[in-house]
């Protein structure tokens, strides 16, 4: 697929796009890929062959299909559970880039890479702490939940929750309750 330097760097201004010099930053590039699909937004990408100010040196010289090889068999090594990931060699300026692309898997409370988990904090990457990640299982398993509930901040229950919102994604659940705090699993 043939991509532009102007689409490179429009790319680049995205705060799900994390871009790394040479495939020798794999390590880095899959921690941060791991914090973006573990945030909110649950989706992210990276980009290899694009340098830190925008330029586009390539990645380096070789053979182009082991490449992508290796890539495909460290991220079905090392993400748990696992990933999908798509994996798209780009041409740019006769040099070449490879795009890795990947979303939170539906259900998914978070995913970790090499055991620890990771999430994107603007342009940064961070390790979840323990009581973190138990939050977000909590937090996003909620809609598989059927009750009862229990407020956080007024201390009521409540069997069932039936109140929804409609929000650009479609219809979702909510927990607010009247106090100002949120409904979360009572048991
Ligand atoms: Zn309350």
């Amino acid at each position: 697929m043939e991509i532009s330097q102007k689409e490179v760097q429009k790319l680049i201004e995205s705060q799900t796009v994390e871009y790394k010099k040479s495939l020798s930053l794999m390590k880095e590039a899959l921690e941060a890929l791991c914090g973006m699909i573990n945030s909110d937004i649950a989706t992210g990408s990276v980009l290899f062959g694009v340098s830190l100010d925008g330029g586009i040196s390539g990645i380096e010289p070789g053979n182009l299909d082991s490449a992508q090889r290796t890539l495909a068999q460290h991220i079905r090594q090392k993400f748990d559970p696992p990933i999908i990931c798509i994996i798209a060699v780009l041409e740019c300026k006769d040099r070449h880039l490879i795009q890795l692309k990947a979303d939170r898997a539906p259900g998914v409370a978070y995913h970790e890479y090499g055991g620890r988990a990771y999430i994107r904090e603007g342009s940064t990457t961070r390790q979840l702490s323990y009581q973190e990640k138990q939050h977000l299982f909590r937090k996003r398993n909620r809609d598989q939940h059927n009750g009862p509930w229990k407020c956080d901040r007024c201390g009521s229950f409540v069997g069932m929750l039936s109140s929804i919102v409609f929000t650009d994604q479609g219809i979702k659940k909510t927990y607010d309750c009247d106090c100002g705090g949120e409904f979360w699993p009572a048991t």
